[in-house]
């Protein structure tokens, strides 16, 4: 079926004094409807900066983005006019971010802020809209939403501030929803509280789902499929079941072996090295300073040549010149 969302061989670059920080060097991804991608990545691998280009808030300059196209039901937001942007991502697509507290306004009320949605798109009475905000709340299982529609974010939790932040994100009903992070900053009961919403969420509305995170053990709960990014790019996607169970670029294999497995009590074997700076990325395979499977010189250098992401199955993506000789072939 059609997707819902494409995203099509998309740059973001940004100048700098430090001169032009590649954040997004030509990413393509699709989410259908009720699917969830995840998007897996160091911070620093610009998977943050994609999402942010797609919802258009990134200045412009500093920001350059282009691409193939973006495309929200088949049409291009890249080429609309800011105008028509607005009415086509304002209720189609919303974000929601790893900090709730600094994303809501504290002057106003939580029942005021998710009211706003319904008056300035949908022109509703402040009375109607205080209705749809109590409702909305209910859904996203707020105790008592009737009695605490009036109170103010710096009233509520963690987990209830961000459960604000998804009703908000929620009231138009949006076909596609990017959540960036959205656990990070809260304790790990919270984080499966949240996530297990946004899941229930998902099922009830068939909304599609694109998470932003670094957390391995959210990626295997909740996606469908992943996107592992470093440097700006797609380095492997696949099913989650296929990634996390037969990786096929020694990136995602470093970040596997990272988690510990509590089973085996394996220790950590965190990857050696730091992610490059996107102002300066190494040539060749940016993974090249990192990776353990490196060839240079060879033929393919691993250190001169762009790897290509390309096709090893259905679905199945890889850019590593080596990765039918270090993992073999895929079954
Ligand atoms: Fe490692 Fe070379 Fe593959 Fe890059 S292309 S991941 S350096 S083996
Ligand atoms: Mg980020």
């Amino acid at each position: 079926d059609e997707p819902i969302l494409e995203v099509d061989d998309l740059y973001v670059h940004f100048s700098t004094r430090e001169g032009q920080v590649r954040a997004v060097n030509g990413v393509s991804y699709t989410v259908s409807q009720g699917e969830t991608l995840a998007i897996l990545g160091e911070s620093g691998s610009g998977k943050s900066v994609s999402a942010q280009a797609i919802m258009g808030i990134l200045e412009t300059p500093p920001a350059v983005i282009r691409g193939k196209g973006v495309r929200f039901h088949g049409q291009d937001i890249l080429t609309m006019t800011a105008e028509e942007q607005r009415q086509v991502r304002g209720p189609g697509i919303s974000m929601i971010f790893q900090d709730a507290l600094s994303a809501l306004n504290p002057v106003y009320s939580v029942g005021y802020q998710i009211g706003e949605m319904f008056r300035e798109h949908r022109g509703m009475s402040r009375r109607d809209a205080r209705l749809r905000a109590v409702e909305l709340m209910d859904r996203v299982r707020i105790p008592a939403a009737k009695s605490r529609v009036g109170d103010y974010p710096h009233q509520f939790s963690g987990g209830m501030r961000q459960r604000v932040m998804i009703a908000m994100a929620l009231a138009l009903d949006p076909h596609i929803l990017i959540a960036d992070e959205p656990t990070t900053a809260l304790d790990v009961t919270v984080q499966a509280q949240v996530m297990k919403l946004l899941e229930q969420l998902q099922e009830e509305t068939g909304m599609g789902l694109i998470l932003i995170t670094h957390d391995l053990g959210v990626v295997n709960e909740v996606a469908d499929k992943v996107a592992v990014m470093y440097a700006g790019k797609i380095v492997e996607t696949g099913t989650v079941d296929e990634v996390f169970s037969s990786p096929r670029h020694p990136y995602t294999e470093g970040l596997m072996n990272s988690v510990p497995d509590t089973a085996s009590k394996d220790r950590l074997r965190p990857i050696v090295g730091q992610p490059p700076n996107l102002a300066f990325i190494p040539p060749g395979c940016a993974f090249h300073p990192r990776c353990p499977y490196k060839r240079s010189p060879g033929a393919p250098d691993c250190a001169v040549d762009v790897p290509a992401l390309r096709e090893i199955g259905p679905g199945r993506q890889v850019s590593c010149h080596y990765s039918e000789e270090v993992f073999g072939e895929l079954a």
